[in-house]
């Protein structure tokens, strides 16, 4: 019965640890991301109007974000605790994710904030491109990125914190030993598998 956020700037680990942490729990990861590129493979409506933002590292308008994540929240498997992944990452989307949560009659156990610095990301992105093709990976669009996450998605950070929900993690280091880190975090507070 875990509710989980997973916040961090692009190319901090999100996606890696989302699913490990996913797996620990028994709990679905959902990543927007994920599902906005699967939306653009597949060419569907979602796909195609979510595509022009993605590739210029904007994000996707909140009314279809909110959409797709109150569906998501809907469906059986996500009923006895789900992780976000990239959700939310604006204050609009905050309100939303509070609506929703208030409606099922649920609150959030944690927000798992993964901090790396700006360096270390662009790094790891730029490899990431190589490795991945992911059209979102090249340099202006990178750099993009990590200033719409800045200017939009850290404040929120503040927000969370005042509920005294966030345990900040160092995702320097090998996958494992992060992993480590956000287990070792939330069982600090009474949370464990
Ligand atoms: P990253 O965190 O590395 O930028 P994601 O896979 O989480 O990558 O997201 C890729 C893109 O999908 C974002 O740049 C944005 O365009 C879109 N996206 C994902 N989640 C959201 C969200 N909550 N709100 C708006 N756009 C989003």
């Amino acid at each position: 019965m875990s509710r989980f956020l997973l916040i961090g700037p692009p190319g901090a680990g999100k996606g890696t640890q989302a699913a490990l942490l996913a797996q620990s729990f028994s709990i679905p990861a959902i990543s927007t991301g994920d599902i906005f590129r699967a939306n653009v493979k597949a060419e569907t409506e979602l796909g195609l109007a979510a595509k022009a933002f993605m590739d210029r590292g904007e994000y996707v308008p909140d009314s279809l974000t909110n959409d797709l994540v109150r569906d998501r929240l809907s469906q059986g498997d996500a009923k006895s605790g789900f992780l976000l992944d990239g959700y939310p990452r604006t204050s609009e989307q905050v309100a939303e994710l509070d609506s929703m949560l208030e409606a099922a009659a649920t609150k959030l156990d944690a927000v798992v904030l993964i901090n790396a610095d700006t360096e270390e990301l662009v790094r790891r992105l730029a490899n990431r491109a190589i490795e991945q093709g992911r059209t979102d990976d090249t340099e202006d669009v990178i750099r993009r990125r990590q200033e719409v996450y800045a200017e939009q998605t850290a404040p929120l950070i503040a927000v969370y914190s005042g509920r005294g929900l966030v345990v900040e993690i160092d995702g320097i280091g090998a996958v494992a030993e992060v992993t480590a880190r956000i287990l070792e975090a939330l069982a600090e507070r009474g949370i464990s598998a």
